[in-house]
């Protein structure tokens, strides 16, 4: 190889073998949105806000496992906890667009399990919508002080990555908790429930 080739192709070759140059699981912006668990609650993006609504209409990127391995993504998780569980405002899920962070991330209170758990589910996907439809009122902490019914399927078949180990599991999910998994997952592609309204919405 001529020696001028190998002087250009020296830096990338360095570039490739430090872990300079990976993509960073998230950006400077998002760093600083997630911020450190000694912050505790996280500010709510809602559609009332022009700039929050654009953002909540997009479309989130998957977790990556470089992504569920770092400090910032164990910080997201346990501060969308603690913002789903505001005793000011509390709700029964939460997504990570609404926290202002565009990933494939869900929060959901099992109400089918004991204890009534809140849980984390990365890359969360419904593979399939029970026939059966149910309609309910539902709210969402990105629309403040409003209300309106939604028809949805009573069961799902549900694919996610369990981000504690990595490991991907399908569950069957029937009654309200499926509602919510079906209203959380939607966030994650832009679609908020009062796009799904079948009756004029509450005020
Ligand atoms: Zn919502």
């Amino acid at each position: 190889m001529k020696k001028d080739r190998l002087i250009l192709l020296l830096p990338l070759l360095l570039c490739l073998g430090s872990t300079g140059c990976a993509p960073k699981p998230f950006s400077a912006a998002e760093k600083r949105t997630i911020g450190s668990q000694q912050e505790g609650i996280m500010r709510l993006w809602t559609i009332d806000n022009p700039g929050d609504s654009l953002f909540l209409r997009k479309q989130a990127r998957k977790v990556t496992p470089d992504m569920m391995r770092s400090e910032e993504f164990r910080t997201l998780c346990q501060r969308m906890l603690l913002t789903v569980q505001d005793s000011t405002n509390p709700g029964v899920g939460i997504a990570a667009p609404q926290v202002g962070i565009p990933c494939r991330l869900i929060a959901v209170q099992r109400f089918d399990k004991p204890g009534e758990p809140f849980e984390l589910y990365a890359n969360p996907e419904i593979l399939r919508y029970g026939e059966k439809k149910v309609a309910s009122p539902e709210g969402c902490l990105s629309v403040p002080g409003r209300r309106g019914t939604v028809s949805r399927s009573d069961e799902i078949q549900l694919q996610y990555t369990d981000p504690r180990t990595e490991s991907t599991h399908e569950e069957t999910i029937k009654g309200f908790t499926a509602i919510i998994f079906q209203h959380e997952t939607d966030h994650l592609d832009g679609t908020l429930y009062i796009d799904k309204l079948i009756d004029e919405p509450q005020q």
